[in-house]
């Protein structure tokens, strides 16, 4: 059974009175396990996609399911889907007033109703996963681009998602910093967590990705291995846009 099954979505949003076709009738299954990365030119939808799995966004139409549960229904449990799936953006979104620790046990202790000491303990260990253990007392000022982002995904990671999302973990950082948030995603791919993700950064989609997802203009033009995407993409609009970033 697909952890992800994403069924003719659609997303249109209103703007200035005229509609925005954000994703146009997208599928797409992620398996337990499974990391897939989605791909495309600015504008093509790609966010929109990712974010309606969480419900940052509501679907127009369609369907997402989540493992057995349809989470576009209106009754659905939207805290709960946020427990379920982790999500990291771009610009790291921590608590400025909260320490790192502080900004990963938050929603344990409110969420997890966890005690301080268990809540602490798993901070801890987690910000040893990211490489982070002497920066737990610090806030997110004292820290780099890169050291914020692993606190991220380390706070995502507290809530022991089924899913992981990122939208391109790695656009605002500095190139020096980029590899030590890649090093911690493939770790996290390679320890078997289903992630769906946004980048640039081909060569983690070359080397962690089970599946590429290029999307255009709203629609999912093309999907397969890196291999069939990256060397012999089907579709002119994939070649296209390889070209020009390759
Ligand atoms: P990508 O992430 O691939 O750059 P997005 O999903 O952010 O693309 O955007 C897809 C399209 O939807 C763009 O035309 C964008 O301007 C539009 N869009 C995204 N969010 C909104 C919004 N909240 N209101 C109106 N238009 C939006
Ligand atoms: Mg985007």
């Amino acid at each position: 059974m697909a952890r992800i099954e994403i069924k003719n979505l659609y997303k249109t949003f209103d703007s200035k009175n005229t509609a925005v076709h954000a994703v146009r009738n997208a599928s797409l299954t992620v398996e337990n396990g499974e990391v897939v990365v989605i791909i495309g030119p600015s504008g093509s939808g790609k966010s929109t996609l990712l974010r309606t799995v969480n419900r940052l966004e509501i679907p127009t139409s369609g369907e997402i399911w989540i493992d057995e549960e349809d989470v576009t229904k209106p009754s659905v449990d939207i805290r709960k889907i946020r427990e379920e799936v982790g999500m990291v953006f771009q610009n790291f979104n921590l608590f400025p007033h909260l320490t790192s620790l502080e900004n990963i046990t938050l929603a344990l202790l409110r969420v997890k109703k966890m005690n301080q000491k268990a809540a602490d303990d798993l901070g801890r260990q987690l910000l040893t996963r990211v490489g982070l253990t002497e920066k737990a007392d610090v806030h997110p000022a004292q820290l780099s681009g890169g050291q914020q982002q692993r606190v991220a995904i380390a706070r995502a990671l507290a809530m022991q998602p089924k899913v992981m999302l990122f939208d391109e973990p790695t656009s605002a950082l500095d190139p020096e910093m980029i590899k030590e948030v890649l090093d911690v995603m493939l770790d996290l791919a390679e320890s078997g967590m289903t992630m769906l993700l946004v980048t640039h950064e081909m060569g983690f989609a070359r080397a962690a990705a089970d599946k590429v997802v290029f999307m255009d203009a709203g629609e999912i033009v093309e999907t397969g291995s890196p291999e069939q995407i990256f060397e012999h993409p089907a579709n002119a609009r994939t070649k296209l846009f390889l070209d020009h970033i390759l």
